[in-house]
């Protein structure tokens, strides 16, 4: 088997696959239908994937609906894989304190491998970006990194995109082409229903080798190609990043900024369904028993606190913290990560509850470049 063939795998050879991680001792997730959503959760065959599932979205509106025998016939929902390798709430250390002496006890990391099988091609690029913040560096994260490593990805590239979906756009989807272990198209025509299946990795290989699996005809590798032409003409949005980066940095004073903080809530959805969003905060916890705990939570740039420094916040007003989660985004990430810190899986257009959509307010000032400028409000005397 090489990397550069291609395989099909119907839909009982895709359940081998999942028992076949399983015997090989890894935590098996995937996509599964919790409290109305597409959400990442655990999977131990076929039967979990939301078969038969089609999904309405639009800025601020998310429906499930019934689809076709598909499993895959849906875009991303509200909950990412960020979640597994970078926890909304995690303990950095933990120590004990007795009679003036104080002990520290080991933290340690997830020992069980992940597989995740179902991931879409946007939610690898969204990890990938994920790599170089906590994976990389002057100080990598160390359990990330021994979660990530031990990682075995199946990618199903997308068919069937949502409303809010511009991934086109970024160059993350709807296809795949590096990153994953296994990579998956799902193909349902004439010819029946079907996997496409390439490995990306040497574990791939074997893994795919231990499943049922046929040589794909020139038939189907056409279907796939079909199939993501479609998917890829049938994108809900569209995002120009042409020179993106330096538009938005020298219109940091556009009056676009004041009107989306007329709207924003400032509730910080967008920031939480983010694939690549990473600020977090930091607790300290003590109990009288001596016991005490720091513990690293999700955050976002949308809190007051977040920017707080001596005597204030230094982005007191919605516009100012609007204006700094969008250029980050999409511009000063590049200078950061050298990458757009934006992989356009929609999830901040669907999940925002005034419906404020991150390609739209790019484009009113891509048509008002240079338009006349305000001062955006940042400390608390100005606000
Ligand atoms: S843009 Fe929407 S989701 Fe984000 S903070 Fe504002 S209101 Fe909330
Ligand atoms: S900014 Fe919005 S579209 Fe871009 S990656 Fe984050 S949630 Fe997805």
């Amino acid at each position: 088997m090489t990397f550069a063939e291609s395989f099909v795998v119907d839909v009982d050879g895709l359940d081998a696959l999942v028992q076949v991680l399983i015997q090989r001792g890894y935590e098996t997730k995937g996509p599964t239908v919790h409290d109305g959503a597409v959400v990442p959760g655990p999977i131990t065959g076929v039967r979990e994937f939301p078969r038969g599932v089609r999904d309405e979205q639009a800025p601020g509106r998310y429906r499930l609906g019934k689809g076709d025998e598909r499993l895959f016939a849906w875009a991303v929902g509200p909950g990412s894989w960020k979640a597994d390798f970078f926890p909304a709430n995690q303990v950095e250390w933990r120590a004990h304190t007795s009679e003036g002496a104080l002990s520290f006890a080991e933290v340690g990391t997830a020992s069980t491998p992940l597989a995740i099988i179902g991931a879409r091609p946007c939610e690898l690029a969204a990890i990938e970006v994920f790599d170089r913040v906590l994976g990389e560096g002057a100080h990598p994260d160390p359990r990330y990194v021994t979660r990530r490593d031990t990682c075995f990805m199946v990618v199903v590239e997308c068919a069937v995109p949502a409303g809010t979906c511009f991934c086109s756009s970024m160059g993350t989807g709807p296809d795949v082409k590096s990153g994953f272990d296994i990579a998956l198209s799902e193909l349902s025509d004439a010819d029946g229903h079907r996997f496409l299946a390439r490995a990306g990795s040497s574990h791939g290989a074997d893994v795919l080798a231990a499943i049922p699996h046929a040589l794909a005809s020139e038939l189907d590798l056409r279907a796939r190609l079909e199939s993501l032409e479609h998917a890829e003409a049938s994108m809900g949005r569209h995002l120009e990043t042409e020179g993106l980066a330096e538009l938005l940095a020298r219109n940091i004073e556009h009056p676009r900024w004041s009107d989306v903080a007329e709207r924003c809530l400032s509730c910080a959805n967008c920031t939480m369904v983010c694939p690549t969003c990473f600020c977090s905060d930091v607790l300290d916890i003590s109990e009288l028993s001596g016991a005490l705990e720091r513990r690293r939570v999700w955050s976002s740039c949308f809190d007051l606190d977040h920017s707080y420094l001596h005597g204030g916040a230094v982005r007191s007003s919605t516009s100012s913290r609007y204006r700094q989660w969008m250029t980050h985004k999409l511009s000063t990430w590049w200078d950061q990560f050298d990458t757009s810190g934006c992989v356009g899986c929609g999830r901040c257009v669907t999940w925002c509850p005034v419906s404020i959509d991150i390609t739209e307010e790019v484009e009113a000032i891509v048509r008002t470049d240079g338009a006349a400028r305000v001062t955006v409000p940042t400390s608390r005397s100005d606000s």
